[in-house]
């Protein structure tokens, strides 16, 4: 008999999310973690919304939750914002988050549901027996030890390497890649109510954004895509002409630094094989345009880990069990990741000229709900010139 059914590697919160999910449904569970804290060092601007919670099991307790905001402020290049209430701004607005304690939080969840926890362990590799995967290598304190296993989950986040050690092709282009910075200022007179996103050559191909954590305290990042980058500081130098542009931000202090890369591409052809599958920013489950990740990371570890408890019970992991997370998830996921990465291919050929003609046009006719397919429709309305670029998104 295998140490475990399934050893879920890297407790963010898609690990975290599959290990509760698997062993509250009977799976024998190891989630192990390679730092010695979960949740820090924090790499993240800790916007979510409330919208999906619910539908995954999470309650949040006070010490996870920063803020509550209004909305969202959308800055157009030259200055005009566009308000949006909570309901219609997505899934990166509403509450600003703790990380540090909500993937503690979601850690406890999956220790309560029956998971092993074992930090400053690290996988270095997989097991197989050709191309099935049988468990894990690990290195704990100095030593390395294997541990074999049904299913391995490869949760280890954007910089993943079970994916390749599976043979999985998780490559990103250049083009898909987002390289981001930000700091957590202090003595700042931001407005606190609002999730702030400001569009155009401030930031090319991304946005700048301002999440706040207190009435005087936010999270001020910048994501570039990072062909646009000349120089991998360039995207720090951005970040700070910007700061020291804004009177509101320029007598801040940096709390954190933290510098950070999201991808930004289309679906990818496949994340489960015989013993293994990838969860979360390892199966590139995060939203192109908007660069969240959180509130996929939670859906698809649901979806995995009840998958897995099954699997567990039929004593089968193979790659035709494990579809059916593929299935799952992508049923959930995958075609607003599609349009979104659509979107994303032509949004960062925009210039600062067409970004302010949109911010104008959203506050002439106002938008339903904020979904791409939403805005671009609010926007054919008045001037069908500005999405004649996105017929094939409009149908
Ligand atoms: C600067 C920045 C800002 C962001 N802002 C937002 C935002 O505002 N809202 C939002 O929704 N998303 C945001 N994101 C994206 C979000 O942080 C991720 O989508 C989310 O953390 C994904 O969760 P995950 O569990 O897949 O990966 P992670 O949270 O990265 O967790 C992976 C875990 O695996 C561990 N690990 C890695 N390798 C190994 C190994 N070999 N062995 C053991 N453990 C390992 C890591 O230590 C880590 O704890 C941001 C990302 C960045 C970089």
């Amino acid at each position: 008999m295998a140490d475990y059914d399934v050893v879920v590697v890297g407790a963010g919160p898609a690990g975290s999310m599959t290990a509760k999910w698997a062993a509250k449904n009977g799976a024998r569970v190891l989630m192990i973690e390679k730092r010695q804290e979960i949740g820090s060092p924090v790499r993240c601007g800790e916007g979510i919304s409330r919208s999906w919670l619910d539908s995954v099991g999470i309650k949040l307790d006070s010490k996870s939750v920063a803020r509550q905001v209004k909305g969202a402020k959308i800055v157009a290049p030259n200055g005009t914002p566009f308000y949006l209430s909570e309901d219609m701004a997505g899934d990166e607005v509403g509450l600003v988050i703790e990380r540090i304690f909500f993937d503690k939080l979601l850690a406890k969840d999956a220790v309560k549901a029956g998971a092993d926890l074992q930090l400053k362990t690290s996988a270095v590799n997989l097991l197989k027996k050709g191309d099935k995967v049988t468990g894990v290598k690990v290195k704990s304190f100095g030593e390395t030890r294997d541990i074999s296993c049904g299913c391995v989950v490869g949760a280890d986040g954007y910089e993943s390497q079970v994916g390749r050690w599976a043979g999985i092709n998780t490559n990103l282009a250049p083009r898909d890649i987002t390289s981001c910075f930000q700091y957590r200022l202090t003595n700042i007179k931001h407005d606190p109510d609002y999730c702030e996103f400001t569009l155009g050559s401030k930031a090319p191909g991304g946005y700048i954004w301002i999440f706040p954590k207190d009435e005087d305290t936010a999270n001020v990042g910048i994501g570039m895509q990072l062909t646009k980058l000349k120089d991998p500081a360039d995207v720090k130098k951005h970040l700070d002409r910007f700061i020291q542009a804004d009177p509101r931000l320029k007598k801040g202090k940096a709390l954190e630094m933290v510098s950070g890369a999201v991808s930004i591409c289309a679906p990818i052809d496949r994340t489960v094989g015989d013993g293994i599958l990838l969860v979360g920013d390892a199966a590139r489950q995060i939203d192109p345009i908007t660069g969240g990740g959180i509130s996929n990371s939670c859906k698809a570890g649901k979806v995995a880990g009840e998958v897995l408890a099954k699997a567990s019970r039929e004593r089968n992991f193979s790659v035709d069990s494990l579809r059916r997370y593929e299935n799952g998830w992508r049923n959930l996921l995958e075609n607003h990741l599609y349009r979104n990465w659509m979107a994303k291919e032509k949004l960062v050929t925009l210039s600062d000229d067409t970004f302010n003609k949109v911010i104008a046009t959203l506050n002439e006719v106002g938008v339903e709900r904020m979904s791409t397919i939403a805005i671009l429709k609010a926007i054919e309305k008045r001037h069908p010139d500005l999405v004649k670029e996105f017929q094939d998104l409009l149908g």
